[in-house]
Order: structure tokens, then sequence, then C-alpha cells
């Protein structure tokens, strides 16, 4: 179902540009947005998009990936296995704040008189630009420019460019460095599930600080969590106006501020360092260390050579996953095609931001763009995330995969609390412990486990990374193929098929049901995989298996039981309707009034109390359908029509994670419509607001999902049956032609499909087998190319 409006900002003030977002004009109803669009991040630290003279602010916010204080979650009526322990991501101490004074009148966006005004992100350098031309109440011109940057190389740092010219007279100027410590906080819950919960006082307690010339370093540490914060910022002066500084910090606040006798058309340039370490180990004094020898190594350097690594790493990047469409009519470049292109980066830059430096951390939901979902990490990374990464920098989907891995202890015990065998990963955490405190669309989703294992599988494929499979992924797929067993039952009711019940398929609205026919089958996907994998280690690899069996206790005779239950796996089926029913149940319920309830009652979660959801058929996201995207070699092409026409209608899109899926179906079912239309309102989920909660972060499971339905959708790729094919369709506009580069095998493919052919080339790398339909075509050194033509249907 489409109904959602976009709220894009006007176009004269946010111009459509290929590589930047750019803002014009100040428009306070579009702050917080905007704060959320531009953040700059690495994936370990983010910053959202605040001016640097610290506000106005609608939701400042600083994070690190990872960095979380904890709160014992209050029920009102407690019950056995509930999650105890509540994780939310701090905002942490705010470096980027840089305040300027022209005798003595602050820039302030607001009241100023600005003659100019620019600000972009600037997706191919990694920096979030500024310049601005402010005239003074007293007639004089300012010429202000700044370059924020979050290092993508140097994981701990970031750093600002800032640079100040009077244009037309002197004046003495006063430029205030600033770093603060538990500001307070925006961000209250106001009944919204999806925001985070606030701590009340400070989260952040001193531990250490010291000053030592333009150098300011502050240490503090959470209560609870125990986890400490080491941050430091230095400073570099270049002027030839007279100017002295003083520095000073106490607890919670620290000051460079320089005094400069400014001359007409004499530069004042400014060059702000910022370093972030956190440990949960290291004491105070040993991270201030850190700090002080990161610092050292990137001031000395200077930020050219900051910002060359910068550029470098973004080139690296785009090379290797940008995907371009171009119009075919060079002359009649249109300015939708633009705008597409813009927006497509937007969601790559945005996914590498929340992922580059994600080492020993998972993905949060909104990336370090925001704190709803309160830094959460969920099955978004694994399903959404995970397979732009697998084809685009298969590394960091390694150490993605790797940070499951280490989870694995306390996904046992979790498994052991709720009585089960095996391993049960939590669906939402930070630390790897259960964080959930509402069981119903939480925990019960134990399809979070197949999920991991999934990502698992198109990783190892896409990869050849066998290695990784036998030191980590063999024994995750040992437990969960043992949760999978022990959670489910053969049932006479059902003749004697495997049945799984009590559990929430990806679709929220429908909570605590029997047989979710998504879960089911990614489960049976789990336990053949698993059990596919242990029997090829035992035969070709006995000492990894005999490692496998000391880990794990393996039992010879577990493998054939989760084939079998993989084999015996009930997935519902109406013979009337000829569909896949989303669960058991789902067709007796009533269905949703979708006719009388006001377009303003989305998401229905807002509005409605949830067992007013579950009671009806109603569907927050795609659940058979994504079933039908990830497991496409199961369902046949009428199999998907008939599912997709019968859940179109009921599904609600609440969740962002819906459209993109939605539109990979309809391009595989040939509704070339319904593809465009929903992989617009995928594409422009954060650039126009699709959801209306911006503010609170990106969408980075969407994000990833743009990608996909770029590859899958349009693309035509199919990798789910262990083999690259492409069953490419027309690129999304008239006319215009779809590009993207693939890493497969440590090898580099470029397929490029345009209204008539469709292009593979091999770029990097030695030979490539790969399908276009059902034909199989071996790309060579020497033969690197093949050209066929895209089929209609
Ligand atoms: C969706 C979940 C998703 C979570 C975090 C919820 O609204 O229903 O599927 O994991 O958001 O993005």
């Amino acid at each position: 179902m489409i109904h959602h409006e976009r709220l894009r900002p006007p176009s004269h003030d946010y111009p459509a540009d290929e590589w930047n977002i750019i803002e014009k004009g100040f428009h306070p109803e579009f702050l917080a947005q905007l704060e959320t669009m531009l953040a700059v991040g690495n994936g370990y630290l983010g910053m959202r998009g605040c001016p640097e003279e610290g506000g106005p602010n609608a939701e400042n916010g600083t994070f690190i990936n990872g960095f979380y204080e904890t709160r014992p979650i209050i029920y009102g009526e407690e019950a056995y296995g509930f999650a105890k322990t509540g994780q939310t991501i701090v905002n942490v101490t705010d470096t980027k704040i840089v305040k300027l004074f022209v005798d003595d009148e602050p820039f302030w966006l607001p009241n100023a008189h600005c003659l100019r005004h620019d600000r972009r992100l600037n997706m191919k350098s990694g920096t979030l630009d500024r310049e601005i031309l402010w005239e003074t109440t007293a007639g004089k011109q300012v010429q202000i420019s700044s370059r924020r940057l979050v290092s993508f190389v140097h994981r701990h740092v970031a750093a600002i460019s800032y640079q100040v010219m009077l244009l037309n007279a002197e004046a003495p100027v006063e430029i205030s460095s600033e770093m603060i410590v538990n500001a307070p906080s925006a961000g209250a819950n106001e009944d919204d599930p999806r925001r985070a919960s606030v701590f009340a006082g400070r989260v952040l307690h001193h531990r250490a600080g010291h000053v030592k010339d333009r150098r300011i370093v502050l240490c503090h540490a959470t209560e609870k969590s125990r986890i400490t914060l080491a941050c430091a910022t230095d400073h570099e002066l270049e002027t030839a106006c007279p100017h002295t500084y003083k520095a000073a910090h106490t607890d919670d606040f620290g000051q460079v501020a320089f005094t400069i006798e400014a001359r007409s058309g004499c530069p004042i340039h400014l060059t702000k360092y910022m370093v972030y370490h956190t440990s949960p180990t290291a004491s105070s004094e040993e991270l201030c260390g850190r700090a002080d020898w990161t610092m050292d190594r990137v001031a000395s350097e200077g930020f050219s050579r900051l910002l060359a690594t910068q550029e470098q790493y973004m080139n690296d990047f785009w090379r290797r996953s940008d995907v371009r469409v171009k119009d075919v009519r060079e002359d009649r470049v249109k300015r939708t095609t633009v705008e597409i292109q813009q927006a497509i980066r937007f969601n790559l830059f945005h996914i590498l931001q929340a992922s580059a430096r994600a080492e020993d951390v998972g993905v949060p939901a909104k990336g370090m763009t925001g704190q709803a979902y309160e830094g959460h990490y969920f099955w978004d990374t694994e399903i959404y995330v995970l397979p732009f990464l697998t084809y685009t920098a298969p590394r960091i989907a390694r150490n993605l995969l790797t940070f499951r891995y280490k989870m694995l202890p306390q996904a046992r015990e979790r498994a052991r609390q709720l009585g089960h065998r095996g391993a049960m990963f939590p669906w939402r955490t930070i630390s790897g412990e259960e964080a959930s405190a509402y069981y119903a669309a939480g925990t019960a989703q134990y399809h979070i486990n197949a999920d991991i294992m999934y990502a698992l599988r198109k990783y190892v494929q896409a990869t050849g990374d066998e290695q990784f499979l036998r030191d980590c992924g063999a024994e995750m797929l040992v437990e969960t193929a043992r949760l999978w067993l022990d959670l489910g039952f053969y049932s006479d009711q059902k003749g004697g098929k495997f049945c799984i019940n009590g559990v929430t398929g990806p679709d929220e609205y429908n909570a605590v049901v029997n047989n979710n026919a998504y879960t089911n089958l990614m489960a049976g996907e789990n336990l053949r995989y698993a059990a596919q994998t242990v029997e090829a280690l035992r035969t070709t690899a006995s000492e990894v298996y005999n490692g496998l069996v000391h880990k794990t206790a393996l039992q010879p005779s577990e493998a054939e039981a989760w084939r079998r239950a993989a084999e015996s796996m009930f997935v519902p089926y109406d013979e009337k309707l000829k569909i896949i029913p989303q669960d058991d149940d789902f067709l007796d319920r009533e269905p949703w009034d979708f006719q009388n309830t006001p377009p303003d009652h989305y998401p229905l979660l807002l509005f409605y109390h949830p067992l007013n959801i579950y009671r009806k058929q109603v569907i927050k996201q795609a659940d058979v359908v994504l079933a039908m995207f990830l497991l496409g070699h199961a369902f046949s092409l009428e199999q998907k029509q008939r599912n997709f026409v019968f859940y179109d209608r009921l599904t609600t899109g609440d969740s962002s994670l819906s459209s993109c899926i939605e539109a990979i179906i309809a391009a595989q079912i040939g509704d070339m419509d319904k593809a465009f239309r929903y992989g617009m309102a995928a594409l422009l989920m954060d650039l126009a607001d699709v959801g209306g909660n911006v503010k609170d972060g990106c969408h980075i499971a969407s994000m990833g999902g743009t990608w996909m339905m770029l590859a899958y959708g349009f693309g035509g790729m199919q990798d789910d049956d262990g083999t690259l094919s492409f069953w490419p369709r027309r690129a999304p506009e008239e006319n215009a032609i779809l590009r993207f580069p693939l890493t497969y095998r440590g090898q580099m493919l470029e397929v490029e499909i345009g209204p008539e052919t469709v292009q593979y080339s091999l770029c990097e790398g030695e030979r490539l087998v790969i399908r276009h339909e059902k034909e199989e075509i071996q790309l060579t050194r020497e033969h690197s190319l093949a050209v066929r033509s895209v089929s209609r249907r």
C-alpha cells in the first residue's frame, strides 16, 4: 500500500545535486531533519549536523557506537525471563563547538544577516562544508568557511577546519572553541516507542582532565555500564593578525578562546582536532594517554593530510560501491535523474558512515545519526545492511559477523534462561544481552537467529571465506539449529509436520503467532545450512570438525535431526486463495478497516493499542513478501505474483523496512509501476522524510534496502541458490542506465543495464563465472566483457 506523503525541503533552498546534499537557506522547521541528514560519522563516532556555533539545535548529539549506559527496566508486572537491563547509547562530549564573535556580536544563524549561506554534505570528500557571508549589524562583512570531518582512516579522530576573514573592515574577533559534557538532552519518549529513553541527571561522571597549551583532555565514565571515555581537543591557529589565547577547563567544560585583532582581507584559520577513546577496561589515566598520543599524531600530520586520506578513502568507496543512474539522452539530463542519483549516493554514504569503522560493535538502527532505538542493533544489520557490505566491502561484513560470534556466550545463556537448547540471539542489544522491554515485538522475534545465519551464508558464498565459516560460522550454525529443533515440534494436528509456535515474525502487527511462514521458512534454511556445514566438515576437515565437537559437544545424530526438521517444516498454505498465509490464523482475523482510518493515523502503532492491531488483518512490514525475496528460488513467479497482490493491500509500510522489499518483488513480477513507486519511497525515506521521523535519525536498514532494491530489484540480481545470476529489468527511469559494481569472490564485476542491453565487465580479477538468466557466462581478463539483451516480460 502506498499512502505516504513526502516532506521534502523546498528545492530552491535544497537543490538537487549528484554529489552533495545542499542547504542554501536557513529553515528552522527543518532543523532537526537536517541535523540527521547532515550528520558525519565513521561507524565508531558520529556527530549530528548541528552548526559549529553551538546552536540553534533541535537535538544536538555526538555518539560513539557501543557507548551506552544501563538502567533497570521497570515493569508494572514482572514475569519470568523478561529482559532486566535497558541499554541506551549516550550523548557524549560535544566537541564541535566553535563560537564566533565580531565586535562582541555573536554569529547566531537565526538572527544573522547572511548574504550567502551554503552548507553541504559533500559525499565525494566525506566532509560537511559550509560557506557563509555574514554582515554584522555594524555592516562588517565576515566570510566564514568551515569543513568538518569524522575520519574513516583514523577511527578516533574528527576535525574542523574553520576560516574567518573580514572583508571590508577591521574588528576585534573572538573565537571560542568549546567542549561540553552532559549537555541537556532532548529526545524524550513522548509516547513514541521508537525514541530513546532519557536518563534523569548526569550520565557522564568526571574522572580526570588536564590542559596543556591549546589542548584539553577530559575523561568521564558511566556509572553502571562502567565505560570510560577520554576526549581531547587541540587547536592550531594560523593568521598574520595579532592574537592571543586562553585555555581552561572545569569538570564538564573545556574552552580555548582566541582573541584576534582581525584586519580586513587577512585570513584567520583555526584547525580543531577532536579525539575520542573509549574502553570498558582501561583506567582514566591510560585512556587520557591514548587520547594524547592519537592527538600528537594527527595534529603533527595536519588537516590537509587528514583531508587527503579522507578523500582517498571516499574515492575507493565510490569505486567499489557507487550505483549510477544516467539518462541515455546525454543532452537532456533530467532533473529527476539527478535527484535519484543524489538519493542513491546519500543512502550509500550513510551506510558507510554507520558501518565503516564498526569494529567489535554492530550497526545501530540509526547509525550514529540519532538516539532513537537507543543505539541498539537489530536484525536490520544482517538482512538489510550486510548484503551491500558483503558485495562491496566484505571486510566490514566479516567484522559485523564476528561481532555476532562474540555474542555467542550471552546468546547461549539467554537460550538457557528461556529453557531452550542452543543459542538465542537478542532481538535488540548493544552489550549482547537482550534489551527489549516488550517481548511480544521483541524477544518473540526468534527469526533473528535465522536472519544472522542467512547473512552468514550469503557472506560465505559471495566471498568464498570458508575460513570464517570454520572458525566462527559453524559454531553459530550448530547452536542456532539446536534452538530451532528445541523450539519446534512434530505436530499430529498438522500431519506430523514440524511446527514452530508462539513467535513473532518480521511483521510486528501480528504478534506471538503460530507458524509464522517467514520464520518457518528461514528456520528451515538455517537447519539445512547447519546440517550441510557440519556434514561437509566431518567428511572433508576432520580436525575442524573435532574442534567443533569439542566446542559444542555436537552429537553425530544432530545433523540428521536438523535436516529432518527442515524437510518436514510446516509452511501454511491456503488452497482457496492459493497463497501463503502469514501464520496459522492470519486469514481468520477480521480485516482492518482501512477506509475509516484517517491518513494521519499512520503509523498505526502511535494511534491504536497493540491489541486492536493484533486481532486484525493488517501488516506493518513485508513478511511473506520478504521471505519471497530472501528465498526467491523456493517460489514460482506465479506464487510471487499472487502473494504480492494479496499482501500489498494489507501492508501499511509503517516500518521503513518495508518499501524496499516490496519494490524488489514488484520488479521481479514485472509490476514496474509499483516497483518504481515503492522504490522511490525507499530511496527518499530520509531525504524526503517519508516516515516523518528523520529528526530521530537515519533509517539505516532502509538505506541498505535501497541498494538491494537497485541491485536485486531493478538489476535482477539473484544469489539465494548459491550462484550469482542476473535477470535484469529496465532501469528505474525511462531511458536510464543503471550501473553498479560488485565484489564477488575477491574480483570486481560491473553490471550496466541499459534500455536494450546489459553489459557485464570484469574490472578486477582473473576469472568469474556468472549467469545471465539461464546462460552461464565466463568472464576472464582476456574476455572481460559480455553483452546480452534485456528481456522484457
Ligand atoms: C521494525 C523492526 C526493526 C526496528 C529497527 C521496527 O519499527 O518493525 O523490524 O528492526 O524498527 O529498525
